[in-house]
């Protein structure tokens, strides 16, 4: 299929409304077949469960144009198994991890003239999302959902080179104890945003949350996990049950390993500990792993010791690993790599 005539190395993080998307509706205890449409607007009754009581959640993943001028998809089974999960803890109906799969790459497949080509640093990004849409207004979960795919193209995160964040510790939290911070809803977000707009006006890129029960140990940032490298070379990432599991973390830690024979910790990190790190990214998606320069606490500046110029050396290698194995370049670890035919 022929390219859409997009400017693709000049891409923001923005909607752009693509050709076809999946719709599959929940309705007497079942899903639809659902269908590919070119449909964009959703149509719900003004009580619906999700514009109420926020019952919505959501995932995000990207296609890519490969080397050798393949379409592919990273690990949407991780994502499938993620929402799963995210609906479960919001008492919604699951949508089959293999039908959310081939959901996804019917949607990818159906807007291949969108995916940008290779070598241009933008990348086709999926989102798959449900909310319940029936009325509802006594609290209780709705009957009825929706669940839905679209992609939009999207630029290089890094325009010019990666130049390192920096970020504040946030006086407030983002996830409670026993809450949930470790799914993907929806309502996570919301929350968040007053914070994110306030460390915005300050001059910060991110806020560093730390445990709401404690504040002493490290969490992550509204939208990305952390990676720290110790001074000796490890790789050192939170570990929390209010965390969401970044499926780039998890990939990072496995390239970590297996590729580039580092040690890992999985483990609590204290903000004490952070002033000794040689360097910090921030990982997930969007970014694959973007590096932390300076972190403020309070006027206090934790400067790491990679500076402010460029990513550190182990964070660098992280990445060109990673972004090798998704562009095709490395040999990919079996399983993380799905083909749209
Ligand atoms: C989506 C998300 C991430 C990143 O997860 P990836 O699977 O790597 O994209 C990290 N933190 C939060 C809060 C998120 O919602």
């Amino acid at each position: 299929m022929e390219k859409k005539n997009l400017d693709w190395s000049n891409l923001g993080f923005g909607y752009i409304k693509t050709d076809k998307r999946f719709v599959a509706n929940y309705k007497d205890g079942a899903w639809d077949d659902g269908v590919i449409t070119d449909d964009d607007k959703v149509v719900i009754s003004e009580c619906a469960g999700v514009l109420q009581y926020a019952q919505t959640c959501f995932e995000g993943m990207k296609a890519y144009t490969t080397q050798d001028g393949h379409v592919v998809i990273f690990r949407p089974d991780m994502n499938a198994e993620r929402m799963a999960n995210s609906c479960r803890r919001l008492e919604m109906p699951v949508y089959p991890e293999d039908k959310f799969v081939d959901a996804v790459a019917k949607v990818v497949k159906e807007n291949d003239a969108w995916v940008p080509p290779y070598g241009s640093g933008a990348t086709l990004y999926i989102r798959p999302y449900m909310f319940g849409s029936n009325p509802v207004i006594g609290v209780k979960p709705a009957d009825e959902y929706q669940f839905r795919v679209f992609v939009t193209p999207v630029g290089p995160y890094f325009k010019g080179g990666a130049k390192p964040l920096t970020i504040k510790v946030s006086d407030f939290d983002r996830a409670a104890p026993h809450g949930t911070g470790h799914i993907k809803a929806g309502l996570n977000y919301a929350m968040s945003l007053h914070a994110i707009v306030t460390a915005h006006e300050e001059g910060y890129a991110e806020n560093m949350y730390l445990d709401p029960a404690t504040r002493t140990k490290v969490e992550e940032t509204g939208g990305a996990n952390f990676l720290f490298i110790t001074k000796d070379g490890k790789v050192v990432t939170p570990k929390s049950d209010s965390i969401l599991p970044s499926i780039t973390r998890r990939s990072l830690v496995y390239v970590a390993k297996e590729y580039l024979g580092l040690e890992v910790e999985e483990r609590e990190v204290l903000f004490d500990e952070v002033k000794d790190f040689a360097e910090c990214g921030l990982c997930g998606t969007a970014a694959v792993i973007s590096p932390v320069g300076k972190i403020v606490n309070h006027g206090e500046e934790i400067c790491l010791p990679s500076g402010m110029e460029k990513m550190g050396p182990t964070i660098q290698k992280l990445y060109d690993t990673l972004t090798g194995i998704q562009m095709g370049t490395i040999e990919a670890p079996e399983g993380w790599i799905y083909k749209v035919e």
